[in-house]
């Protein structure tokens, strides 16, 4: 929506909205607000609201911690549930230096930079189509989470083995409510997992979409008594979650990707786009899967990709064509999964697919024969890779990218790399129980 600032002053009123709820994203993809009374709306929509930046991750030292929120008009929504005193509308903000300048930090100023050279390369948008998957998981009299699943049903599955069905029935409702056209809602494969998908968009709400969705799914299950995680792998021996991104560039002909006359109807720069996101698919792996525990998802079995190769026809594989063409032609990275800050995961996949059209980056060959059934020297010879198989294998290969580095800019590079690197060490050094079931007693 194009809202003017009279549009939301109106909007505001009509509807007596008594909070506003900045938003924005840290580092770490985690959600930010500060909520202000509607007595402060002048002030934002002049640009003049200011908030310390100091405590939030991946910001700012103390000496520069007043920093400026620039609403971004066009994502005002009223959230569907109210306070006793009146309706909270939330709006995303940018941003800005002390000098009223964008704040690199900011991982979402970072995606409008990284697509602001994508229209110096001559295309006009990046669509991006999320497919979010979740965990419900039973809370506590205490409202904690517990690991008790709520249902044993599987991929598809209809009621009553899908308990969570009235749960997801009212995210969905609660999401069109916000303006989300929600495209398909089911039970996944693991048992108390489950998948909600919405239309595409261009990348920048896409990303806000993806952030704006997560707190609804938790704010929805909470009423249910369920708590809803997007931790990638909550359970080892099942499925993990992850979250497949589908996407499509454009220019001003159309879609990019598409090309009648081409191998598989798949234009030249859609090879070349691929070759790059196959060329850096290490790389940006650290961005895409960002958790220690991410990586407990990337193993064989699981329907997660755990190889470098891209198909047509096969569901395995990192990069799959699914088989619409036209202008829904798309690949989707199936890697990514849902505790990526999708800000910095969309300007790493783009990135990487500019660097291959940049430099022609020609993709090996398709492999559509199923990689899991392949021992190692049948995948060498088709030239496939692994991907990392820890975050800090992840993080040693996204160090030694000036892709990725430009990816995420001068300051959320080395903050992103240092702070992942004190995570991992973090967890390699605590002891867990499966260290001492497996050894307290035999050595
Ligand atoms: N849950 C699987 C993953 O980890 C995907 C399953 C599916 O959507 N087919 O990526
Ligand atoms: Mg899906
Ligand atoms: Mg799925
Ligand atoms: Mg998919």
């Amino acid at each position: 929506h194009d809202y003017t600032k009279d549009d939301i002053r109106q909007m505001a009123q009509d509807e007596d909205v008594q909070f506003l709820r900045l938003m924005f994203t840290d580092l770490f993809g985690t959600i930010k607000n500060v909520e202000v009374p509607i007595s402060q709306l002048e002030k934002l929509l002049d640009n003049k609201l200011m908030f310390d930046g100091s405590s939030i991750d991946g910001f700012v030292r103390i000496e520069e911690s007043d920093m400026y929120l620039y609403p971004d008009l066009s994502t005002w929504m009223i959230f569907p549930w109210s306070s006793d005193r009146g309706k909270i509308a939330r709006i995303i903000c940018e941003v800005y230096t002390p000098d009223h300048k964008p704040f690199p930090g900011d991982p979402r100023n970072n995606l409008i930079r990284v697509l602001n050279d994508m229209r110096e390369a001559g295309f006009t948008d990046f669509n991006i189509g999320p497919e979010p998957e979740f965990f419900l998981f039973k809370m506590d009299e205490n409202g904690k989470p517990t690991t008790t699943l709520n249902d044993q049903g599987s991929y598809f599955d209809m009621a009553p083995m899908d308990l969570g069905e009235n749960c997801r029935r009212e995210i969905v409702l609660t999401l069109e409510e916000m303006g989300f056209d929600v495209e398909a809602a089911h039970h996944e494969v693991a048992p108390g997992q489950h998948e909600i998908d919405f239309k595409y968009a261009d990348a920048l709400q896409a990303a806000d979409n993806i952030q704006t969705f997560k707190l609804v799914v938790k704010t929805v299950a909470r009423k249910f008594g369920l708590y809803a995680t997007f931790m990638p792998k909550p359970l080892a021996g099942i499925n993990g979650s992850g979250m497949h991104l589908n996407m499509s560039l454009f220019h001003k002909d159309g879609n990019a990707f598409y090309d009648e006359k081409g191998k598989l109807q798949l234009s030249q720069d859609a090879y070349y786009f691929l070759g790059g996101l196959l060329k850096h698919a290490r790389s940006f792996t650290a961005i895409c899967n960002p958790t220690v525990n991410s990586y407990k998802r990337l193993v064989p079995g699981y329907e997660a990709p755990v190889y470098v190769a891209w198909s047509g026809s096969n569901r395995s594989p990192l990069v799959r064509v699914p088989n619409s063409r036209g202008l829904s032609t798309r690949l989707e990275v199936r890697s990514v999964d849902p505790a990526a800050n999708p800000y910095l995961a969309i300007a790493a996949v783009l990135e990487a697919g500019l660097d291959g059209l940049k430099n022609k980056i020609v993709p090996e060959e398709s492999v559509d024969r199923n990689i899991y059934r392949m021992d190692a020297e049948e995948r060498n010879e088709s030239h496939i890779t692994n991907l990392p198989d820890t975050l800090h294998n992840a993080l040693k290969d996204l160090a030694a990218d000036d892709v990725m580095k430009k990816a995420l800019g001068p300051h959320l590079y080395p903050s992103f790399l240092e702070a992942k690197n004190m995570e991992y060490d973090a967890y390699r050094t605590q002891v867990s129980k499966w260290e001492r079931d497996q050894y307290l007693e035999l050595y």
